[in-house]
């Protein structure tokens, strides 16, 4: 049964979509089997991993609000053992439209289901926001990994999404654990960095991930390319933190 992974902040550009695509790449190259699913209407997972949006003609929209199988809308990714389910704007009704469906939180753990053996990591990434498109992918998933930017607000916010995660430990998904909290971003030339780290290591104890995804410009151009920057630029500082940061996911089981 598939391990599901929830990336989650209802911040923006704090690292989720990065993580999700170099995490998920990192997972298929030693040789798991992921599937990476893109819950953001802005659809840059898709397009960061190679989907081109004119050849998607359905995606995680007609799963989550038009009730078809999520086998219908997995296709393969240039990488072995990785598929992609894609996203697109069309998303971005279905905050308003799942409001009159019935078990609107679990639409995509019911979806998920006929897949879960197909695949050992399963990773959802998440749109900015706490709403119902969030809140399904946390009642679908085993644990939630939460990207936090190295600056100075880093902590803002997290409050809030930890109050949602215990929401929804207490009425839709009881086993929900925070995977881990993983610091993006980090410059370590400058002090505000360290503080950061030093902060949130405080905040959060050993739920912090060892692994610290460094600044790296390879991170952030490599999606124009259509792929992870663990395949664009392996040996890139970005890229090799990834790996590890896929290492020390799969040592937590
Ligand atoms: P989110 O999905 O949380 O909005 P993204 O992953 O899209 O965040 O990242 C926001 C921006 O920062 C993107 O332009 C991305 O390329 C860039 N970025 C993300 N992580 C890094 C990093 N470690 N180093 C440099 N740029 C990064
Ligand atoms: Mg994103």
């Amino acid at each position: 049964m598939g391990k599901v992974i929830a990336i989650a902040n209802q911040k923006g550009g704090v690292g989720k979509t990065t993580t999700a695509i170099n995490l998920g790449a990192s997972l298929a190259i030693i040789g798991h089997r992921v599937l990476l699913i893109d819950t953001d209407p802005q659809g840059n997972t898709s397009s960061g991993i190679g989907v081109q949006k004119a050849t998607v003609e359905q995606c995680i929209y007609d799963v989550l609000v038009g009730g078809i199988a999520l086998s219908e809308v997995i296709r393969p990714s240039e990488i072995a053992n990785l598929d992609v389910v894609p996203a697109t704007i069309q998303l971005a009704g279905a905050e308003i439209e799942l409001v009159s469906i019935m078990s609107r939180e679990r639409r995509l753990e019911d979806a998920l289901q006929a897949v879960k053996d197909s695949y050992d990591y399963i990773i959802i990434d998440c749109p900015p926001s706490l709403g119902i498109i969030t809140l399904n992918a946390l009642t679908a998933a085993d644990g939630l990994l939460i990207p936090v930017q190295c600056e100075f607000y880093a902590l803002e916010g997290l409050a809030q999404l930890l109050n949602t995660v215990k929401l929804v430990q207490r009425h839709l998904n009881k086993t929900l654990v925070i995977e881990g909290v993983l610091l993006t971003m980090y410059d370590a030339r400058t002090n505000l960095g360290q503080q950061v780290v030093a902060e949130v290591q405080k905040y959060f104890g050993s739920q912090v991930y060892q692994t610290v995804i460094p600044r790296n410009v390879r991170l952030s151009e490599a999606p124009s390319y259509g792929k992870p920057a663990v395949i664009f630029d392996v040996k890139s500082k970005g890229a090799q933190a990834y790996i590890e940061l896929a290492k020390e996911v799969k040592a937590n089981g």
